[in-house]
């Protein structure tokens, strides 16, 4: 294409063996039509628009012409999906490059719904507009959440029909992410038994991820400790929000530590541990309570991909890797103690924390109390009146938490502060993003974009969002679909 937008490709991925991924080209489509694009990201990977116009942007964000320097794979992978271990790959994707921004900062372009792929199986290798507008806008609430997380750079229709349920618009996502390595692109290449491929995967992710690691004696040891503390951090940072992945399966767990994959996710209104929204998650084996649990059940396959890697003797191997498994619980509950306290604005530690914590939680289970805004009231900012919270129960555990404020040289100041900087005001409401999605698809982008706007300065107050911070009053259970 000869309009260049200051993409930077450095395409280290597809250099590396056959076997990691198939050179792929996007399948082209009938009648490409930008729908957004995100100026934002754009300009954090320092792209220019100037020289563009709009038919040319929707060609480029279609695929139907490749930038210079493109050099387009779909990856290999694994992954356990729902606890059973298949050989999967991108089956509607197809990475375009790497861009460098101008910082030297690496990011994986990809297309998703660029059509079939050699790891397509039975699919069509297409997305409906409804689901990538649907990850464009919670990728991104996420980001401003400050989430690790992919992110979306543009949508564009194909003017294509996909078969769903109905006959649905076709659309494209451009998702921007620092890689694309999962958890099953190690389960991927150590089912092929080849010990050499590993340790390129290896020594790939350590350079591009993790280069502090580069010299350290045991580098798939050290690899397995810093993927573990990345996903503690992360899960606990969907346990301050109320998200709910839906889908955490290996294959969805991304090496770096990013949010990836949105499917059938969604964030918790009414606190209940066991709140389960996607309509396939009948177990609810990936319900809110069980999002850590599954985390280190992923962290645990991610070892066992490693250990040709660990030791040549595989008993030394399965026990140097089981330690580091095992550290996660210490690790989760000391973190999620710290992500309460902050949640709760309070200085310092004190070992009966937890009693605290628990008793709220318990508290807010019992009485169907919406999460996100249990912590405004806290803050001092109602968004609803409610009278549960003149609950006698309620009261005596304001006591103890205002006599636990106290402590350690806190004031009000500083705790609000606190408590403003990790409880979020508006978070996507599930009827607010079927609302938008809704009218998005009648060609109305208006209720997406307002969304999309509010969601952008979710610890700000703003007299605008109220509509946004109200729970559904709707009685029936919200559920997602996979969206494939
Ligand atoms: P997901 O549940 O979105 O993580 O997808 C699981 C696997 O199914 C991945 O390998 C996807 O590439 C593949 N997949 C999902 N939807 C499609 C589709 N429409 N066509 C082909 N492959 C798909
Ligand atoms: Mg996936």
């Amino acid at each position: 294409m000869n309009v260049n937008i200051n993409w930077n490709f450095d395409n280290s991925y597809s250099k590396l063996p056959e076997s990691f991924k198939e050179n792929i080209k996007p399948v082209k489509v009938k009648n490409p039509e930008l729908i957004i694009l995100n100026k934002s990201l754009a300009s954090d990977l320092d792209l220019d628009f100037s020289n563009i116009n709009k038919i040319e942007l929707s060609t480029l964000f279609a695929g139907n012409e490749l930038p210079e320097d493109s050099n387009s794979i779909a990856q290999a992978y694994a992954g356990h999906q729902f606890g059973h271990f298949t050989m999967l790959g991108d089956g509607r994707a197809v990475l375009i490059g790497e861009h460098l921004s101008k910082n030297k900062e690496r990011y994986d372009i990809q297309f998703k719904g660029s059509g079939k792929t050699a790891f397509s199986r039975n699919g069509d290798g297409r997305a409906a507009l409804g689901p990538m507008l649907r990850e464009y806008l919670i990728s991104e609430s996420m980001h401003y959440l400050n989430i690790p997380t992919t992110r979306s750079l543009a949508v564009v229709k194909t003017g294509e029909d996909v078969i769903r349920e109905a006959l649905l618009k076709g659309a494209i996502l451009t998702r921007v992410a620092s890689s694309h390595l999962r958890v099953g692109t190690f389960q991927y290449i150590a089912a092929r038994n080849k010990k050499d491929e590993l340790e390129i995967l290896l020594d790939y992710v350590i350079n591009r991820h993790f280069p502090k690691i580069l010299s350290s004696k045991n580098k798939a040891l050290e690899l397995l400790k810093v993927v573990l503390e990345k996903q503690v951090d992360l899960v606990i940072n969907w346990m301050r929000v109320g998200f709910i992945h839906g889908v955490m399966n290996t294959d969805n767990m991304s090496i770096s530590g990013e949010t990836i994959d949105y499917g059938p996710c969604a964030f918790m209104d009414s606190y209940d541990p066991k709140t389960v929204f996607s309509s396939i998650d009948k177990m609810g084996r990936y319900a809110y309570c069980n999002q850590p649990v599954i985390t280190k059940w992923n962290l645990a396959r991610f070892a066992e991909s490693l250990i040709p890697l660990i030791d040549e003797n595989q008993d030394k191997a399965v026990k140097a890797a089981t330690e580091i498994i095992n550290s996660f619980e210490n690790k989760y509950e000391e973190k999620w103690l710290d992500m309460m306290r902050d949640k709760l604005g309070l200085a310092g530690k004190d070992e009966k924390d937890k009693f605290l914590f628990i008793d709220l939680l318990t508290w807010m289970h019992d009485k169907k109390m919406d999460y996100t805004n249990t912590f405004c009231h806290l803050m001092e900012d109602e968004i609803q009146k409610n009278k549960n919270y003149e609950d006698k129960d309620f009261k005596n555990w304001k006591l103890r938490w205002n006599e636990r404020l106290k402590t350690n040289n806190n004031s009000s100041e500083k705790y609000l502060k606190l408590m403003k900087s990790v409880n979020p005001l508006v978070i996507p409401r599930n009827h607010k993003v079927e609302e938008a999605l809704n009218a998005a698809n009648q060609n109305d982008l208006k209720p997406f974009l307002k969304l999309l706007e509010i969601l952008d300065n979710p610890y700000k107050k703003n007299k605008d969002a109220i509509e946004y911070q109200i729970p559904s009053a709707a009685k029936e259970k919200y559920q997602t679909f996979c969206g494939t």
